[in-house]
């Protein structure tokens, strides 16, 4: 049996060497290491899988998050609110550029951040949400965006572990997640659904006026060279990982069909286990699998990850810590409301390996492991 990882880029690439080799190779030969056409390439092939206007690529998922919060030209301790239980980038940024993140608690089943709970934090300084599409399926975007519409705010969707994803509306039109918002961040860490051999990233926008702006905050605020309009910064997608995105864009719907496979035979293989809750998928989302995470009942989380450990099994915490209990945070962040579930979560939730790569043999071995540690 091959050995099991939390996520296995080595067979991965070695599916697609030669397309991503050759891809690599051209851009070499071009010497248009920044900036080359390859980047718009993909751009436009992105935003036409995702069907939205804009895609602006940009150098990793938290420079999105930064650069699509810098062009919402909002003033000094404006609130913006954001999940307690999630990555530290949904909420670092907000900090950084001198406003104030406001968290606020997540649903026990889906682990994504509730309509009711953002109300509940809105106060006079609110002035945008960032709904984090957390572990591949949809935060309920369209009871967020009617709150967002009632007191006016604007909403940045994290999709850096949703990408691919698609949403229902109650009429049954269907959105792929990060274009439903004002605006979209997602991230092509290495081990993202997308991901690149590198850092990269991008922000998606049907809103001319401010994709034209978060173009230039990601290019030194400038339209024209060495005009500069506005205090920007620094951020590009490299032609060598766009070279690469272009190539892993093409595989990305059957990608997402092994990981959604890989969770059917977790999910089923883990039924009736009592001290296991199995992921639950929402109606008005696809999931994608970013991760597969359990809930372990009774305190046994951390004794069932040593012992998965003993045997051979990585699983990891994601995440250990609610961003408001982070000590970063204590002096800037206000709580929204209590955040118990977040709490709980930290102390119960356990991601098993999930990627693209992974076999009957693997997920049988791990199955029988988890079942005899729990004796079912
Ligand atoms: C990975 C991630 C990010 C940040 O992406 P980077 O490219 O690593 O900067 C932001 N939000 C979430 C939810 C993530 O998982």
């Amino acid at each position: 049996m091959n050995k099991i990882q939390m996520v296995d880029l080595k067979n991965q690439y070695q599916k697609i060497k030669s397309e991503v080799d050759s891809s690599i190779q051209s851009v070499i030969d071009s010497t248009a290491f920044i900036k080359g056409g390859i980047v718009d390439e993909f751009a436009n092939n992105l935003a036409n899988f995702l069907s939205v206007k804009h895609v602006i690529p940009c150098g990793n998922g938290t420079d999105a998050l930064q650069i699509a919060i810098m062009s919402l030209g909002l003033k000094p301790s404006d609130e913006i609110i954001c999940p307690s239980f999630t990555f530290i980038a949904s909420a670092e940024v907000i900090g950084l550029l001198g406003f104030r993140p406001v968290f606020v608690d997540v649903d026990k089943d889906s682990f994504n951040v509730t309509a009711k709970n953002i109300e509940k934090a809105i106060s006079v300084k609110t002035k945008a949400i960032i709904p984090v599409h957390l572990f591949g399926q949809a935060a309920p975007m369209e009871e967020i965006l009617a709150i967002a519409k009632k007191y006016d705010l604007h909403v940045i969707e994290d999709t850096a572990q949703a990408i691919g994803a698609d949403y229902t509306f109650s009429n049954g039109e269907k959105k792929k997640l990060g274009t439903i918002g004002t605006i979209g961040c997602t991230s092509f860490f290495p081990s993202k659904n997308l991901g690149c051999f590198g850092d990269g990233g991008a922000i998606f926008t049907n809103d001319d006026v401010l994709a034209e702006k978060m173009k230039m905050i990601a290019n030194h605020g400038m339209k024209v060279r060495y005009h500069h309009e506005v205090l920007g910064v620094n951020s590009r997608l490299d032609s060598i990982q766009a070279a690469i995105l272009n190539v892993k864009l093409k595989h990305l719907e059957e990608y997402q069909a092994a990981r959604y496979k890989a969770a059917q035979v977790y999910t089923e293989g883990l039924k009736g286990i009592e001290e296991i809750e199995t992921p639950v998928e929402v109606p008005y989302s696809t999931h994608v699998y970013h991760q597969y995470t359990l809930k372990i009942k009774n305190g046994l989380r951390d004794k069932l990850k040593d012992f998965l450990a003993e045997n051979n099994i990585p699983a990891m915490v994601y995440y250990p810590i609610p961003l408001h209990l982070q000590k970063a945070f204590l002096q800037i962040a206000r709580q929204g409301d209590e955040l118990k579930v977040s709490e709980e979560l930290s102390e119960c939730v356990l991601s098993l390996p999930m990627h693209t790569e992974l076999d009957e043999m693997q997920q049988s071995y791990m199955i029988s492991k988890i079942k005899e540690f729990f004796k079912a």
